[in-house]
């Protein structure tokens, strides 16, 4: 079976070292020595000034939004997983969806403007497939009418653009290292804010709200990564940058092979990660042919991302024609480390017959 993604397992041996020092600590949460190590070594690796690691990719969203005490109305994007959107409402806040731009996939900046009423707080978008949004258009709207900006940076581990981490972009950024992600803990996450005062703030968020044993910051809950989890993150860095070139072999290959499909541009000035390989079919009705056949040979990519999120059943849905287009005839092929060249060509050989 060929599923989406395979989760990279680093050696048992590799692993099992780390482990042996939460073993002779016995300590294995509370932020140990291997969170901590982990968060400087995240830090070196992507060119950061700040980072906390947390227990998932979500929490870190909800954080954000409460850190800066946002309420209100937050612009975002239909095009996403569900937790971009799920994490504004779980906040009390109404998420007003703004279309994607269909080359890049991203919220359409140029939307954004005719979105924005006196109720608006924020814009909370997402770098999908990691490709970066239009950051520096979002920057200035964002001062001119006074928003906090958060990116859904999930997909983006080690992406860089314009010669700097995208994390630099923005009041704040997450990330996702769930298993089926580029880099992973098992489940973990990360929040990342370039300015130290919203740092701390959010850092007390992520741990009960507490500044000291006895003393409290304020309110706060509990997103804490792990020692086990850390431990993963630990072992699995080493890896990555082979990782990615042997991604981006992948990726040349179904370039090279596959016929009647599209390709998501990525925007220029991006060092990307090749964590996803996205394709866009002429008709939803090629895309479930496309999956039927796959299906038969237990080849299964994933319809990232569809539904669209506007159609979610607790929202009062906005229009936006061009992500419900794209999510009804768009799906990531299977793209993992060790995904060989025959079983690539073979993917391509069954999507090509099948058109
Ligand atoms: C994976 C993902 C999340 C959620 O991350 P978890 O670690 O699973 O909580 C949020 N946003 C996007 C875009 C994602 O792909």
């Amino acid at each position: 079976m060929i599923n989406v993604t395979k989760t990279f397992l680093p050696p048992q041996s590799v692993y099992g070292a780390i482990l042996e020092r939460a073993w002779k600590t016995g300590w294995i949460t509370n932020r140990g020595e291997l969170v901590r190590e982990l968060e400087t070594r995240l830090k070196d690796y992507l060119g950061l000034d700040h980072i906390i690691a947390m227990t998932n990719g979500t929490l870190p969203l909800q954080i954000a939004i409460k850190g800066m005490g946002l309420q209100g109305e937050i612009i975002t994007t239909p095009f996403s997983y569900v937790a971009t959107t799920s994490s504004i409402v779980w906040e009390g806040c109404t998420p007003v969806f703004v279309d994607i731009d269909k080359t890049y996939l991203t919220i359409d900046e140029s939307l954004i403007e005719a979105a924005i009423t006196p109720k608006t707080t924020a814009i909370l978008a997402t770098h999908v497939f990691g490709n970066p949004c239009n950051v520096e258009v979002i920057a200035t709207l964002a001062k001119k009418h006074n928003l906090k900006v958060i990116y859904d940076a999930a997909h983006c581990f080690g992406v860089r653009y314009k010669g700097q981490s995208i994390l630099k972009f923005g009041d704040a950024s997450t990330l996702s290292f769930h298993a089926t992600k580029l880099f992973h803990t098992g489940e973990g996450g990360a929040l990342i804010s370039n300015e130290k005062d919203l740092h701390e703030t959010l850092y007390y968020h992520h741990n009960f709200g507490h500044k000291g044993k006895e003393d409290f910051q304020g309110l706060g809950i509990n997103a804490k990564m792990s020692e086990l989890q850390a431990a993963m993150g630990l072992a699995v860095l080493d890896y990555i940058p082979e990782n990615i070139e042997k991604r981006s072999k992948i990726i040349q290959l179904y370039k090279e092979k596959l016929e009647a499909v599209s390709f998501i541009e990525i925007r220029p000035g991006t060092e990307w990660n090749n964590a996803y390989f996205p394709v866009i079919f002429e008709s939803e009705a090629l895309l479930l042919k496309v999956l039927e056949a796959l299906k038969a040979a237990e080849i299964f990519p994933r319809r990232y991302f569809n539904p669209s999120l506007e159609d979610l059943p607790y929202i009062d849905s906005n229009n936006c024609p061009i992500s419900r287009d794209i999510a009804s005839r768009i799906a990531c092929l299977p793209i993992y480390e060790s995904l060989s060249i025959a079983e690539v060509e073979d993917i391509c050989n069954r999507i090509n017959a099948a058109l």
